[in-house]
C-alpha cells in the first residue's frame, strides 16, 4: 500500500491501550499520522486513551491479536502482550498464545500489506543472564519450563517468527529488545517494581523488597524508550535488530527503594519478602548498537523520571 507521500502514515499499534502503547500513540499522532489501536483490554485501560476521544486521526478497535485481523495500514507496531510478571503469569497459556499466535497473525498481515513491522521484544529473552551487560549476540539463559517461561519463551518464539518471515518472505522487520521501562500510565496494580514502590511510598506502606534487594535492573524513562522505537522504525531496511533499547545505568532494587523514599519524603520502611522463582539477578543493556545505528541514547536520569512518575501516581491516588 502506497504511503501518503507527506510523511503521514496509517499506523497500527497493537496493545495500544497499555502503558507503552498509549505513549507511542501520542507520539505518532503528534507526528501527524493516523493511528489504529487494537487491544483486547486485558491489562490495558481505555482511560490511557481518554484524551484522544474525538481525534479524527485516532481509532480504537477491541480485538484479540490471537485472531486474524484484516485492516489496511502502512506500518505495524506489535506491542500486544501482558508485560508484568503478575499479569503474564495470571493466564500463562494465553500469554504464550498472545506472543506466538499474535506474532503469526500480525506477520501475516504485514506480509499481505508488504509493510514494515515492529516487535516489542524484551530483555527477558536473555533470562537470568551470565553475560553482563547484555549484548544482542548473547543467546540467553532461559528456563523453558518455569513460571516466567510463558513470557520469555513466547517472546523468543516471536523473535524466531519475525526472522523467519524476514528470511522466507522478505518482510521488513524491526525487533526491539526492551529493558525495564517506567513512567506515567504504568498499571497501578501490575506489581512492577517502580509502580509498587512509588505507590507504597506515597501511601506510607512498607516497601516490599523481594530477596535481599541486591538484584539489579536498569530503568528507562518511557519518553526515551518511545524515541528509540520511532528511530528504529525510521531506520534503513537492513536494520532489523534485535536491538537493545533501554537505559544502561544500573541500580540495585534496594537503591531504587531508597531513591523513591528520598524523593517522596515518605516514612515507609523496607520489608523483605521471598524472591520469586527465576527472578534474574542482574540486568543491564549494552546499547552500543542503538547508539551506532539509531544515534539514540536515553536522556532522562532516574531522579527526573521518578519525579514525573511520582507526580502521576500522586494525582491518581488523590483522585
Ligand atoms: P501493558 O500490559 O501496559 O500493555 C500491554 C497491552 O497489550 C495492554 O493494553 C493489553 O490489554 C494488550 N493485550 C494483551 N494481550 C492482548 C491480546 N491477546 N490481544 C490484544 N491486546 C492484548 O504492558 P507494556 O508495559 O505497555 O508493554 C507493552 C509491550 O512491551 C509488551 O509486548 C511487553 O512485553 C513489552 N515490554 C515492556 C517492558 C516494560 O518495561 N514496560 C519491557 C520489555 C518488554
Ligand atoms: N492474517 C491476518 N491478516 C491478514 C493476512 C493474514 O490476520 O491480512 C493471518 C492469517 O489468518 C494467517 C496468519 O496471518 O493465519 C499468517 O499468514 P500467512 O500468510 O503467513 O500464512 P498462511 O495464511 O499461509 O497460513
Ligand atoms: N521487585 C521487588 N519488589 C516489588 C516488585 C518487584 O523487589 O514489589 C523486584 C523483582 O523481584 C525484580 C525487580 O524488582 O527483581 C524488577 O521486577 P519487575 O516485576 O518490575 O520486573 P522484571 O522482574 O520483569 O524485571
Amino acid at each position: 500500500m502506497a504511503r501518503t507521500g507527506y510523511g503521514r502514515k496509517r499506523v497500527l499499534v497493537t496493545g495500544g491501550a497499555g502503558f507503552l502503547g498509549s505513549h507511542l500513540i501520542d507520539r505518532l499522532l503528534d507526528q501527524g499520522n493516523e493511528v489504529l489501536c487494537v487491544d483486547n483490554l486485558f491489562t490495558g485501560d481505555k482511560r490511557n486513551l481518554d484524551h484522544l476521544v474525538g481525534n479524527p486521526r485516532f481509532e480504537f478497535m477491541r480485538h484479540d491479536v490471537c485472531l486474524p485481523l484484516f485492516v489496511e495500514v502502512d506500518e505495524i507496531y506489535n506491542l500486544a502482550c501482558p508485560a508484568s510478571p503478575i499479569h503474564y503469569q495470571h493466564d500463562p497459556v494465553q500469554t504464550t498464545k498472545t506472543s506466538v499466535h499474535g506474532a503469526i497473525n500480525m506477520l501475516g498481515l504485514a506480509k499481505r500489506l508488504k509493510c514494515p513491522i515492529f516487535q516489542a521484544s524484551t530483555s527477558e529473552v536473555y533470562g537470568d543472564p551470565s553475560v553482563h551487560p547484555q549484548t544482542e549476540d548473547y543467546w540467553g539463559n532461559v528456563n523453558p519450563i518455569g513460571i516466567r517461561s510463558c513470557y520469555d519463551e513466547g517472546k523468543r518464539c516471536a523473535e524466531t517468527l519475525f526472522f523467519d518471515y524476514h528470511r522466507q518472505h522478505g518482510l521488513e522487520i524491526k525487533v526491539a529488545r526492551i529493558f525495564n521501562t517506567y513512567g506515567p500510565r504504568m498499571h497501578p496494580s501490575d506489581g512492577r517494581v517502580v509502580s509498587n514502590f512509588v505507590i507504597q511510598a506515597l501511601k506510607g506502606e512498607d516497601i516490599t523488597l523481594f530477596g535481599d534487594g541486591q538484584q539489579t535492573r536498569s530503568f528507562c524513562y518511557v519518553d526515551d524508550l518511545i524515541e528509540g522505537f520511532l528511530r528504529l522504525m525510521a531506520s534503513p531496511a537492513d536494520v532489523t535488530g534485535p536491538i537493545n533499547i533501554g537505559n544502561p545505568v544500573e541500580f540495585t532494587i534496594r537503591e531504587l527503594a531508597e531513591e523513591v523514599i528520598k524523593q517522596t519524603g515518605s516514612t515507609s520502611k523496607l520489608t523483605f519478602l521471598p524472591l520469586p522463582q527465576d527472578d534474574p539477578k542482574q540486568r543491564q543493556p549494552n546499547i552500543d548498537q542503538a547508539r551506532a545505528k539509531l544515534d539514540w541514547e536515553p536522556r532522562v536520569p532516574l531522579a527526573e523520571g521518578l519525579d514525573r512518575t511520582i507526580a502521576y501516581f500522586r494525582e491518581l491516588i488523590e483522585a
